[in-house]
Parts: C-alpha cells; sequence; structure tokens
C-alpha cells in the first residue's frame, strides 16, 4: 500500500495519452488503464442492446447488468474481449454523447478507483486529475496541435486496416473534444496541478522520458 502510486494522464484525443502511458507502464512495470476504453465498451453495450442513453430508465436497467474491464491491454464487456470492435466511427461517435450522462460517468469511476486502489497504475482519460484520482502521486495533461493529433489518429487507424481519410478524422476528434470540453458534468478539462505537456514536436522517446524524468525524480 505505501508504495502505490497512481499516475493520472489526461487530455484531448490523438496528444499521445495512451501511447505515453502504455510505455511509462512498461517501465515502471505497473498496470496501464485506458478509461477511453471503458467509456468505448458502454457505448457498444448501448448499441448491442438498443438502448437510449436520455432514456434514465432504461440506462439503469442497462447498466445494472453491464460490466466493464479493462487488463492486460484488452477491454471486457460482460466478459467478452471487445477490444477489436471498439475504434470503428460508430462507436467513437457514441462513446463521447454517452460519457456526458452522469449514470454512465459515477458507474465508470467506482470501477476505475476500486482499479487503483490497491495497486500502483498509470490511467489515460480526461477526467483521471480532477475526478477519478484527485490525490494521485503524479498528473499530467497532454496537449499537441490539432493536424498533429488529426494526422496520428489517422496513421494509427490506418495502420490497423482501417479506413481513414485526414479531414474526416480531423472533423470527429474536433467534434468529440468540443463535446468532451463543454458537457456539463466532468468535463475534460486540466487539474491545477496537473504538468501540462506539449506534444506537437516530440517523439514518443521524448515524451515518454519527461514523465519518467519527473515520477522518479
Ligand atoms: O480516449 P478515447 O478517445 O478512446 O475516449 C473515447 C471517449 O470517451 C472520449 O471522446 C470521451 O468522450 C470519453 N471519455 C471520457 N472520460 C474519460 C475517458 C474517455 O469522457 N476518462
Amino acid at each position: 500500500m505505501e508504495n502505490r502510486i497512481r499516475i493520472a494522464v489526461d487530455g484531448p484525443a490523438g496528444a499521445g495519452k495512451s501511447t505515453i502511458a502504455k510505455e511509462v507502464a512498461k517501465e515502471l512495470n505497473i498496470d496501464y488503464i485506458d478509461t477511453g476504453a471503458m467509456y468505448r465498451a458502454i457505448a457498444v453495450k448501448l448499441i448491442r442492446t438498443g438502448t437510449d442513453y436520455n432514456d434514465a430508465e432504461a440506462l439503469a436497467k442497462m447498466l445494472e447488468v453491464t460490466d466493464v474491464d479493462f487488463s492486460a491491454g484488452k477491454t471486457y464487456l460482460d466478459g467478452e474481449d471487445i477490444s477489436g470492435i471498439i475504434r470503428t466511427p460508430e462507436v467513437s461517435a457514441l462513446a463521447s454523447p454517452s460519457s456526458a450522462i452522469p449514470a454512465i460517468r459515477y458507474k465508470l469511476t467506482d470501477l476505475q478507483q476500486a482499479m487503483g486502489e490497491r495497486k500502483s497504475v498509470i490511467m489515460d482519460g480526461r477526467d483521471i486529475g480532477t475526478v477519478v484520482f484527485p490525490d494521485a502521486e503524479f498528473k499530467f495533461y497532454l496537449v499537441a496541435d490539432p493536424d498533429i493529433r488529426a494526422k496520428r489518429r489517422t496513421l494509427e487507424l490506418q495502420e490497423k486496416g482501417e479506413a481513414a481519410d485526414f479531414e474526416t478524422v480531423k472533423a470527429d476528434m474536433m467534434q468529440r473534444d468540443l463535446q468532451d470540453s463543454t458537457r456539463s458534468f466532468r468535463p475534460l478539462k486540466k487539474a491545477d496541478d496537473a504538468i501540462e505537456i506539449d506534444t506537437s514536436n516530440m517523439s514518443i522517446e521524448e515524451v515518454t522520458k519527461s514523465l519518467l524524468d519527473v515520477i522518479r525524480k
């Protein structure tokens, strides 16, 4: 317990959060948790069950029988590994508006807090330093130029064999960022005590090193 550390990595889409968090987790030999994947899993369940997230009663019923987990790099919905389907445009488009619903955020925040209860974790998301672990030992907020973020996301999708063009990816990303930063409940926001890093002109190695330098100091 004494040596447990929680590291929060927040920021907009495509700023490099998950790539960097994975590298840091490997270096420190701690668990990496992708909270965006958990919001995406809820979107998958909404689609599969045909649940309208604005219907509070139907949503509550669905959430009662929904289990989301992120473990060893994989995303699980009710025990099924759904990692392969959470990055489709349909799921991406639904993850952002549905994540604005308080009932969904309460559920996932509870699960995420439990994950960091007993062991060291590095968690990436939008509200880790502000809501999930406001007392995290280390907080980082990654930002980057929108064109660079969109280019990274396009390449990432293309490498996975998905059809992605820069303009569409950029428009979707900007739309999500706007929704995420302007929602009334727990919006994307830099924690006052988070260290902001602009990754626009930095390599993965450079960003990873700058986090590790702070953590190991
Ligand atoms: O990180 P990723 O882009 O996969 O996240 C998908 C969506 O989930 C985000 O656009 C955001 O709406 C939501 N999200 C959130 N809070 C988090 C992580 C993700 O609202 N901690």
